[in-house]
């Protein structure tokens, strides 16, 4: 069946770019050119968008078991190119080797879960059918056709691949706008899947910075999944509006993390650092902010600073890599100064200890609200701590914010009542991150955090539409579908209603009910 649906395809499937105008990437620890990629126009985009509609009709007729062997495929080609991709996350983003090997596998975690699950996850099921006990009720999932995947520059492998793992899974194609900082790892992802892929076109990339992203969010897509800025993700929704196309939304977040005084102070901090500082705190479910019950404040800053002072800041093997950009260097010496104008006091760090695009992470003590780095997201490394006299008061201020993505508390057993009590889409418990790790769990936001789920089972209905399909199954005197009805049904229809949900008779008619539709 592959082999006609490829022999059918070769005819569409010949567009190629004509582009001219090209983007560089460079290294930000050397400020080296990396590589250059082409600059996709909007016609270019649309052409990109019309191939994949075609491949489409080929990849969603796919059964489960034959697109999870494309799959499957892909994930063993990637795994093979693992230093290759790992190559170039250090050298285009900046992360260190080891954060590069952590990115592959988190990634191919997920694609290994989606193909697993896909079928089971989208299976169509019966349900009851309420008062119309004639009737069979059920509820389908199919694919949508073309998945928009527009992503970011600080995980630009595992972050648009939660969107398109799920989405290739389902039984879409895709067509990837990588960050303008990092295309050079789309390219080579779209390298393997054309090498892997019996059809042409399953996924596909179109390099470009915003105005690339801007082209696709106008594009003939059937769903943007968007991951980046809040300020970002309000235009594209905004562009996709134009179609009513509907839009996946993972934006930041200003993530808090709750001590208790029970807490493991040790265990706290050292989760504290990696929360706070993977990534050069460039991730969205950084730990952003960091408040401690008053009995163990300082006996955990003091923890807190010695296990920063630890960190190696630079280098391939380093704990801490280099800023990803510019931009995100200024942001983060801003959020220090107006902290320290403030009156937050710098345990370790500061703003003097940044060095060209390498940041020593920084400690901030005496912190509130009224500072950027407690309100805004500061994308980078830097852990203020503020002292709480309760967890009633931990908890309102950790839901002081517009923002609801990640979260994380420690303590003893009582901390999952804070857990549930937090106003985000995750918790991780005596740990951070973690949820991220998880395939089963779906992963978003609310509010400014954006809406819409990735992975799990939720990241692969993402992907659907949902089809609800009522089939009569046999005939009953009373047809609720007709206007040729006894003379008598308003009377029987009174009668029901009081037999169905009158007081005292619930017994007896859900008894009745359920011989109708045992039928
Ligand atoms: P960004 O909003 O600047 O850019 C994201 C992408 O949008 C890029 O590919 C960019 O080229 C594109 N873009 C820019 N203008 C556009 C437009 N008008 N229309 C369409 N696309 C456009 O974000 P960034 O700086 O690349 O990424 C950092 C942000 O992403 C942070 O806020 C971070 O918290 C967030 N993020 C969120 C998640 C999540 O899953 N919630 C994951 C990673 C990063």
């Amino acid at each position: 069946m592959l082999g006609a649906m490829v022999a059918a395809m070769a005819t569409v499937a010949t567009t190629t770019t004509t582009t001219t105008d090209r983007l560089t990437s460079y290294n930000p620890a050397t400020g080296e050119p990396v590589g250059s990629v082409p600059i996709f126009s909007a016609a270019e985009v649309d052409a990109a968008v019309a191939r994949s509609r075609v491949a489409a009709q080929a990849w969603g007729a796919l059964s489960f078991q034959a697109r999870n062997e494309e799959l499957t495929g892909f994930r063993k080609a990637l795994a093979n190119h693992v230093d290759d991709l790992v190559d170039l996350l250090h050298r285009e983003n900046g992360k260190p080797v080891l954060e590069g090997y952590s990115e592959v596998l988190n990634a191919l975690s997920h694609l290994s879960h989606a193909i697993g699950r896909a079928e089971e996850a989208l299976a169509s099921r019966k349900v009851s059918s309420g008062v119309l006990a004639n009737f069979r009720s059920t509820i389908s999932y199919h694919p949508l056709g073309v998945i928009g995947v527009i992503g970011p520059w600080n995980y630009p492998l595992f972050t648009p691949m939660g969107s398109i793992s799920y989405a290739l899974a389902a039984g879409n194609t895709v067509v990837w706008k990588p960050s303008e900082l990092t295309p050079l790892i789309a390219v080579k992802v779209a390298e393997i899947a054309a090498n892997t892929f019996a059809l042409p076109d399953v996924l596909q990339v179109v390099t470009g910075a915003g105005a690339t992203g801007a082209a696709l969010a106008k594009a003939a897509v059937d769903k943007i999944a968007f991951t980046g800025s809040a300020a970002t993700g309000k235009r594209v929704m905004m562009a996709a509006a134009e179609r009513l196309t509907p839009v996946l939304l993972e934006l930041g977040g200003k993530d808090p993390m709750i001590v208790a005084d029970d807490a493991d102070v040790e265990k706290a901090a050292e989760a504290a650092v990696f929360g706070a500082l993977t990534n050069a705190g460039q991730a969205c479910v950084s730990i952003e902010r960091i408040y401690v019950a008053d009995a163990i404040h300082d006996k955990f800053v003091d923890e807190l600073v010695k296990q920063v002072r630890e960190l190696k800041v630079g280098g391939d093997d380093g704990d801490i890599g280099a800023m990803t950009s510019a931009q995100q260097v200024a942001i983060v010496k801003d959020h220090l100064e107006d902290a320290i104008a403030k009156g937050a006091k710098v345990r370790t760090g500061g703003p003097d200890a940044i060095s060209g695009s390498y940041i020593q992470p920084t400690v901030l003590t005496d912190v509130d609200h009224r500072m950027k780095v407690m309100s805004d997201e500061t994308f980078g490394p830097v852990i203020p701590v503020k002292r709480v006299a309760s967890l009633d008061e931990a908890v309102k201020l950790a839901n002081d914010t517009t923002y609801g993505l990640g979260s994380s508390v420690f303590g003893g057993k009582a901390i999952r009542g804070i857990a549930a009590k937090l106003r985000a889409g995750m918790t991780a418990v005596n740990s951070v991150m973690a949820f991220s790790g998880i395939p089963n769990l779906p992963f978003g936001g609310i509010g400014d955090s954006g809406f819409g789920r990735i992975h799990g089972d939720e990241g692969l209905r993402e992907f659907t539409r949902v089809k609800s399909t009522a089939e009569q199954t046999f005939s009953i005197p009373m047809n609720m579908m007709s206007f040729r009805q006894p003379k008598d049904a308003s009377k029987r229809l009174r009668g029901m209603i009081k037999q169905l949900y009158g007081e005292g008779v619930v017994a007896k008619a859900t008894d009745t009910w359920r011989k109708l539709r045992a039928r």
